[in-house]
Formats: C-alpha cells, sequence, structure tokens
C-alpha cells in the first residue's frame, strides 16, 4: 500500500518510513521542515535501499494535499505532522492551535475529498487526565490537559472520531504514544532537537558528547522509589512497528479505534542515566533542580490491548534504547548537523 507521511522527516516518522520501506510499502512524505532536516529522507533511503518520494509542504496546504493525491494512489496516511513542545506551547498558543488542528483538518478533508479511507494519527499519553491510576488504559479518563499541546492532542483525537462516524467507510486509529527514545540501530537517523532539549534522553545523550556538562534532574522528592519521576520509555523502533501495525488492523477495521503504545514498565529518571551510563560506559554528571512545573510522578501504560488486537508488543529493551541512543549520538556529534 502507498502510505502518505505527514511529518516523516521528523523523529518517529522517519522511523516509521523505515519500518513500512522494510515491510514493502511505498511511502509519500509531506513535511515543511520547520523542526527537521531533509537529510532524515536521505538516510532512510540509504538504510532501506528504497525510494521515498518527498514533497516539502505544509500539511495546512490543501493544494499542496491535492497535488499528491492526485499523483498518487494513497491508501492510507500516518499524520505525525505538528508542533511538540510543550513548554512552547504554552509561550505560543495560537501557533501550537493553528498548525496541530489546521494541519489535521485540512488532511482529514482533502483525504475525504479524494477517497482515502485510512488515517492512523500521533497521539500522546498527555492525552489522559492526571487523574488516573497507572497503568493506564485506552478507556481512562481524558482531558483537563495542563497545556495547548496537550489540547492539540486531545482535540485532534475528537476531530477525527466525528470524521470517522460522520464518512462513510472511514477508519480512524490513535495511537497514544509514551516515551519514544532511541534511534535505528545503525546509527544514521535519530532525534534531533533544536536548541537546548526538553526531553531527558536527547539531554543524556548531549551531556555524554559533551555539548552540555551536566544534567539537571528535575525534583527527587517525588512519592516514587529513588525521588525522581518514572516513565514508560519505548524504543522508537519498535513505536514505528506499531505503525506498520496498525496499519495492517486498520484495512480489516473500519470506525474509530485507540491504542497505548508503551512497553508498560516504567523507569525512573535515576534508572535511566544509571542504564545509560552502564551501557555505554560514559559518566553523566547530574545534579538535582527543582521540580518541574506540570511533571506528574508516574506514568505508564498498560499495553496489553495493542497486544491483543495488533499482535505487537515493544521488543527492544532499556540497554538496547541507550546503545542505539548512543549510536546516533556518537555518529552524528551535532545531529543533521544544520
Ligand atoms: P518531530 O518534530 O521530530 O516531527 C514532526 C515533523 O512534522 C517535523 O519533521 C516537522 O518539520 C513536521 N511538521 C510540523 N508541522 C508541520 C506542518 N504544518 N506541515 C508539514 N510538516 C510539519 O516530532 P516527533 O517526535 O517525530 O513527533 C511526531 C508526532 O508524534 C508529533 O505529532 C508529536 O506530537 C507526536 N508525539 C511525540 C512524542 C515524543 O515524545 N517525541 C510523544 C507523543 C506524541
Ligand atoms: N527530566 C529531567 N531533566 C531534563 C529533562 C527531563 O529531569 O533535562 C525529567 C522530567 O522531569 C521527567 C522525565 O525526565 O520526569 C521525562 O521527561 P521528558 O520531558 O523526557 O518526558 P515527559 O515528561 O514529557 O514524559
Amino acid at each position: 500500500m502507498n502510505v502518505l507521511v505527514t511529518g516523516g522527516a521528523g523523529y518517529i516518522g522517519s522511523h516509521t518510513c523505515v519500518e513500512l520501506l522494510n515491510k514493502g510499502h511505498g511511502v509519500v512524505v509531506i513535511d515543511n521542515l520547520v523542526n527537521s532536516s531533509a537529510k532524515a529522507i536521505e538516510r532512510v533511503e540509504q538504510i532501506t535501499g528504497k525510494h521515498v518520494d518527498f514533497y516539502e509542504n505544509d500539511v495546512r496546504d490543501r493544494a499542496a494535499l491535492d497535488r499528491i493525491f492526485e499523483k498518487h494512489d494513497i491508501g492510507a496516511a500516518i499524520h505525525f505532522a505538528g508542533l511538540k513542545a510543550v513548554g512552547e506551547s504554552v509561550q505560543m498558543p495560537l501557533e501550537y492551535y493553528d498548525n496541530n488542528l489546521f494541519s489535521t483538518v485540512r488532511l482529514c478533508e482533502a483525504m475525504r475529498d479524494h477517497g482515502v479511507k485510512n488515517i492512523i494519527f500521533s497521539s500522546s499519553a498527555t492525552v489522559y487526565s492526571g487523574t488516573n491510576q497507572m497503568p493506564l488504559r485506552e478507556t481512562d479518563v481524558t482531558g483537563m490537559c495542563t497545556n495547548p499541546y496537550g489540547w492539540t492532542k486531545y482535540m485532534s483525537e475528537q476531530i477525527l472520531r466525528d470524521s470517522a462516524k460522520a464518512i462513510e467507510d472511514w477508519s480512524v486509529v490513535l495511537l497514544r504514544y509514551f516515551n519514544p527514545i532511541g534511534a535505528h540501530s545503525s546509527g544514521l537517523i535519530g532525534e534531533d532537537p533544536r536548541g537546548i532539549p526538553n526531553n531527558l534522553m536527547p539531554f543524556i545523550s548531549q551531556v555524554a558528547i559533551g555539548r552540555r556538562d551536566h544534567l539537571n534532574i528535575f525534583g527527587n522528592d517525588y512519592d516514587t522509589p529513588d525521588g525522581t519521576c518514572i516513565r514508560d520509555y519505548i524504543h522508537v523502533t519498535d513505536l514505528a512497528r506499531g505503525h506498520v501495525a496498525a496499519i495492517d488492523y486498520m484495512v480489516e477495521h473500519r470506525g474509530e479505534s485507540v491504542f497505548n503504545l508503551g512497553t508498560g514498565i516504567g523507569y525512573s529518571v535515576l534508572d535511566m542515566v544509571k542504564a545509560f551510563e552502564r551501557v555505554n560506559g560514559i559518566k553523566i554528571p547530574y545534579e538535582f533542580a527543582p521540580r518541574r512545573a506540570g511533571d506528574l510522578p508516574k506514568l505508564y501504560s498498560n499495553p496489553d490491548k495493542s497486544a491483543e488486537l495488533l499482535g505487537w508488543k515493544a521488543e527492544y529493551d532499556l540497554d538496547d534504547m541507550c546503545r542505539d541512543t548512543w549510536a546516533w549520538q556518537s555518529k552524528n556529534p551535532m545531529g543533521y548537523g544544520e
């Protein structure tokens, strides 16, 4: 099947392109490169030995979408494109609502008008409300988001859910990601944040390569075994394969479905630091710093529904995640170098 991958030059998108191509799917990417490099697409081609049709356009550009749907026989779309920095979304809510919501609406309209019936959406564990017990299940309460980024995911889910009800024969799969880390085992593609990394693992690996002198650990007085926050980290290749499994699933199922993509295992910030040090033989200097606003002490998934219905389970462990993060960072000290 030909799959339209929006945001396919980005971190998760590029890894998903690799897994789709490896499974024999055709890949068409639309990405405006606001947070990525065209080099990622070249590297995807290098890893797979296969061609990617790449369009440097904004997903909100309806004319560009029309041209793509007219030129290629698209069977499904995977919608990764969006802005994703939580803190920035608080500073720039209108940019986040504009980008993340209008891209979803324009893409759905174009799909409807061109008769494309299958869409997978990059949602997030952030849509779950903070009142739920761990581990999180797909049936748990959503909403009460703590920042505009989270609301764009919540609202996009609703837009897609309503579209699945209204447009005949549509299939919508909402994938709620936990914490993707790691990189392709080749070290050719990986996460390349612009500016100071917001997320833990890119920060650790920039300390390891010498771009930052130490890690600040935000809070060591949480109600967890070592006082630092617990998250469900998942290897990005496992996450990418979850999308391939969702493509197979959606061909057989109409309407809306929602799945967690996580491992179900929680690790603390200190666990992550120690694992990175042990696996890669590199010391990570750190200091304890005040809590970061909005952080929940524990966040991890129950991934049983994905195992049962998608036939998908995370296969890589924490050591693999640490090893592959470092393979990417050490081979590409400045990321894609732009
Ligand atoms: P990323 O920034 O690396 O990738 C997003 C891509 O979308 C980038 O290549 C960017 O240039 C592109 N883009 C953004 N707005 C666009 C637009 N209007 N038109 C065309 N292209 C546009 O981020 P990522 O980590 O790969 O995340 C992919 C998706 O997964 C995002 O929707 C993100 O919100 C979601 N998600 C990510 C995480 C995470 O921890 N990385 C967790 C949960 C959900
Ligand atoms: N974290 C940290 N220092 C950093 C970045 C993150 O201590 O420089 C902590 C953060 O407070 C959280 C965990 O690492 O407890 C994971 O943070 P990340 O931003 O990667 O994921 P999220 O909080 O969005 O799940």
